[in-house]
């Protein structure tokens, strides 16, 4: 059993290292999986502000370089214009530079675009104008077309005696942006936001086409409304500085970057969320490791009980002994020691067949095999469930009768001796038969600090008095 115990452990052990292993070799993909995550995100980011510079700077270029486009101010300036020579300057521009081109004029009362599309100042499409004549500055930029939404760049420009003219510009379409950010935020998680310098955000990845246009004023959102600039807010972190690039990291793990686009006057926000999606990895490895763990305690279990299973079946084909099927000498010595842990009081009794020899003799092997057998069943069946019967070698039989004493012990032997002395056995090569008789040793002892030796000498002692008087007899050991 000691052996069985050790083999045990033995499995379990193993268990437990396949277990460490997966998890630790989990554990460390993991970890590699987040760093090049984090490395792409970093990479990622570089792109993203060559996006930034050429996509917005460039028009803000185009529109600062019209606006100082002195001899269409003065054409502009002029009492009578041709609507159709601007449109057609206009066009050129849009030509060029990939973009929508247009100029109002407060003193026509016009606006005339690349598209050749031409509205009053007093349309719904040109609210904007009195909006930032009214404000200070020189240059502005505003989302606008509800429809078809655009970044539009708005110049002021003034005539030759510096008085204020109207406004020139190009618009970008917004819908090309939306895309760009799109990829990013699919690629990296990443939400981008412009904030202008009054801290309203113009354009933003979560949701650009509806993206908070002064067109809608209802609709406005400020970088304070969003949670993550709030949480900076909390821990004093944000606007430390508002035209340096800074990092931030808020109390979620998100990583804030901020950018600064002077020209603008704007920020860009890059939130990324490198610890958040750790989180995320972390939730999906736990997960994992729970239903691995599951699956794993399952098949330790199954196949514990399987080799239960077989060891019990080698257990009982080592220590059965073939010709009568009962326990052999090594299960009854380990059944005493059972036994002896939970009784006080045993009694041991030896049984041997009279004259063996003769019956070998006269009758040949195969007849002393079935005398065996069937001595055998004689013992085990007028036995109680707590007794054991085993086969000690050749002839001899063992019984181990727990709380039993010697009297109580010589009554049931007593029977089966009487029993066994009525049997005829069947000679198969004739069809005679034959009788055999049985004598008994008994030996009862209380348990403490007695060994199996102890009890056999006692009632091999006794066995020997039941044969040298005669035999076919029970004999207690005293
Ligand atoms: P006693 O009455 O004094 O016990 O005499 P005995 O002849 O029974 O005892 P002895 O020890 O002289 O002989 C035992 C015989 O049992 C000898 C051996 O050949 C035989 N024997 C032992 N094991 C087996 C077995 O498995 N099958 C058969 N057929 N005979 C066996
Ligand atoms: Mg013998
Ligand atoms: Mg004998």
């Amino acid at each position: 059993m000691k052996f069985g115990n050790k083999f045990d452990r033995y499995i379990a052990v193993i268990f437990f290292v396949t277990i460490v292993t997966v998890i630790l070799a989990s554990y460390l993909t993991l970890k590699d999986v987040i760093n090049t995550h984090n490395k792409q995100v970093q990479s990622a980011i570089t792109p993203l502000f060559s996006l930034v510079t050429s996509e917005i700077l460039r028009p803000l270029g185009v529109a600062n370089f019209m606006a100082n486009n002195q001899f269409i101010i003065d054409y502009a300036s002029q009492q009578a214009i041709e609507k159709d020579y601007i449109v057609t300057y206009l066009r050129k521009i849009s030509d060029s530079y990939n973009m929508m081109a247009f100029i109002a004029l407060e003193k026509h009362n016009v606006m005339l675009d690349s598209n050749g599309k031409e509205s009053t100042l007093q349309s719904e499409d040109t609210e904007w104008f009195h909006r930032l004549k009214n404000l200070s500055g020189n240059q502005f930029s505003d989302i606008g077309n509800a429809q078809n939404p655009h970044l539009y760049f708005d110049n002021r420009i003034f005539n030759q005696q510096g008085e204020f003219i109207g406004f020139t510009g190009v618009g970008i379409d917004l819908n090309y942006f939306a895309s760009k950010f799109q990829e990013y935020n699919d690629r990296f998680g990443f939400e981008l936001f412009f904030v202008d310098e009054n801290g309203v955000i113009t354009l933003s990845s979560s949701n650009i086409m509806k993206s908070e246009s002064l067109h809608r004023k209802g609709l406005i959102t400020r970088l304070s409304d969003l949670p993550w600039h709030r949480s900076l807010i909390k821990n004093n972190q944000a606007d430390a500085s508002l035209s340096a690039e800074v990092m931030y990291t808020t109390e979620d793990g998100l990583l804030i970057s901020q950018m600064p686009i002077q020209e603008l006057n704007w920020r860009m926000f890059i939130v990324s969320p490198p610890a958040a999606h750790q989180n995320e990895y972390w939730k999906i490895f736990i997960g994992r490791f729970l239903l691995f763990l599951f699956i794993a305690i399952i098949f330790y279990l199954i196949l514990l009980n399987s080799i239960n299973y077989l060891k019990s079946r080698l257990i009982k084909h080592s220590e059965t002994d073939f010709l009568t099927q009962l326990p052999n000498r090594s299960h009854i010595h380990w059944r005493f020691d059972d036994l002896a842990k939970a009784n006080k009081n045993l009694c041991v009794v030896l049984a041997d067949i009279d004259n063996f020899k003769h019956i070998n003799d006269t009758y040949g092997h195969l007849v002393g095999d079935d005398v065996l057998r069937i001595i055998s069943e004689q013992l085990s069946k007028t036995l109680r469930k707590i007794d054991v019967v085993g086969r000690w070698g050749g002839e001899e039989f063992v019984m181990l009768l727990p709380e039993t004493t010697a009297n109580q012990a010589h009554t049931i032997v007593e029977r089966i001796r009487e029993n066994i002395a009525c049997i005829s056995f069947p000679i198969s090569t004739t069809s005679g038969s034959f009788s055999t008789t049985i004598s008994f040793g008994i030996c009862q002892l209380p348990l403490q600090d007695k060994t199996i030796e102890d009890y056999i000498e006692g009632a091999d002692k006794a066995l020997y008095e039941a044969k040298s008087s005669g035999k076919n007899q029970s004999v207690i050991f005293n």
